[in-house]
């Protein structure tokens, strides 16, 4: 991969991230911002959402690529954004190609530093798009399995992983799933909680789609993901409306590889991900809507669902449990990172060589919209 750099784009902290963000951004010549989080880091460091520009601000083409959505994923995701910018030969392809790009750094800075999938208000970002003024979603499935999930002890009992092997017997694997990590909006203390109004987040990514997207009149947005599907691969997810078959289409083209990388839809079964609601990718619709939009996730895979779910478990639970021994405290975050990022060079070779395909070809596919 002569594209790549041979210093690894990849951190092993949010603030060594940040900070070589900033920096590569800096030496490559892309126009800085930020956006302070409210809150601290985990070393007390500041937490912020920075944004990288490349090209013009009344550009009409415009690629957006974020991390960090889901907090502890942007240890992938701030590599992959890195190496980009790293790579004077990509940076001068896209703008060759008349596309300006916009790398948002840590969407959810908070979930980053601290390990946590979530947001500061233990929010699921990627379930909090919703209108909060209409009703949300129905939580019963999440509430049924919601003790089983979040026992009193930690490591759970054997009643409790067999009540929950037996949900999986008789339901099967996919209705938990769905359960679990549909989105629920009546358990704050919860996994996969959408909250109860927008988070800074939400309100955040808004704020820097208007500043950077309100000039575009082509605007391709790849958001990057990890912890779901085979480790390694990248699962390209249809990120837009489901019934909108032109554009269904037009980001099919763009980043199917004619059958090889199809882009799967979450409401049809396909994908790795149960169907979701109050996703991010609303947003763009609102705060950019003279923009002909086509968007995707990237879903790296790491470990087997069942995994990623008891990483995810433990870490909630220790959440309500601070008082818990520091040595299990330290092994349940360790444990939730390696659930996100798999820090092997295989691993990230893979990751990087499709990441860097998929924005290639949406610098061709804006490229060529009229
Ligand atoms: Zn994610």
């Amino acid at each position: 991969m002569n594209r790549i750099s041979a210093i690894s784009p990849f951190s092993e902290s949010y603030a060594e991230a940040r900070a070589r963000f900033i920096d590569t951004a800096r030496h490559a010549g892309l126009a800085l911002t930020s956006h302070v989080h409210p809150d601290l880091g985990h070393m007390g460091e500041t937490l912020a959402m920075d944004v990288a520009r490349l090209g013009r601000p009344d550009a009409l083409r415009l690629l957006i690529v974020s991390s960090a959505c889901h907090g502890v994923e942007g240890y992938c995701g701030s590599g992959i954004q890195i190496a980009a910018m790293q790579s004077a030969q990509w940076l001068g392809e896209a703008a060759e190609a008349g596309v300006a790009v916009v790398f948002i750094h840590a969407i959810n800075p908070y979930g980053f530093s601290h390990t946590r999938r979530v947001t500061h208000e233990n929010v699921d970002l990627n379930r909090n798009f919703q209108n909060f003024a209409a009703p949300l979603p129905d939580s019963s499935a999440y509430e049924e399995v919601h003790p089983l999930l979040l026992p009193a002890h930690w490591p759970p009992d054997a009643t409790c992983e067999a009540a929950l092997q037996d949900f999986i017997e008789t339901r099967g694997i996919k209705a938990l799933q769905a359960a679990v990590t549909g989105g629920q909006y009546t358990v704050p203390d919860g996994l996969f909680f959408g909250g109860n109004a927008p988070t800074w987040s939400n309100t955040t990514v808004r704020t820097v789609l208007r500043q950077h997207g309100s000039q575009a009149a082509h605007l391709a947005w790849i958001d990057l993901h990890t912890g779901l599907g085979p480790c390694g691969h990248g699962e390209r997810g249809y990120a837009g409306k489901a019934h909108d078959t032109a554009t269904r289409e037009r980001a099919n083209r763009w980043w199917g590889g004619n059958g090889a990388t199809p882009l799967m839809v979450l409401d049809d079964g396909s994908s790795v991900s149960a169907p979701l609601t109050g996703l991010m990718w609303g947003a763009v619709y609102d705060e950019c809507p003279q923009a002909q939009v086509t968007s995707m996730a990237i879903e790296f895979g790491t470990q087997p669902l069942l995994q990623v779910l008891q990483a995810l478990r433990a870490e909630q639970w220790l959440q309500m449990h601070p008082n818990a021994p520091a040595d299990q405290a330290a092994r349940i975050k360790r444990d939730l990172r390696d659930a996100f990022y798999v820090d092997t060079d295989d691993w990230k070779q893979k990751i990087l060589t499709q990441a860097l395909q998929a924005m290639t070809q949406a610098v061709v596919g804006l490229e060529g919209s009229r």
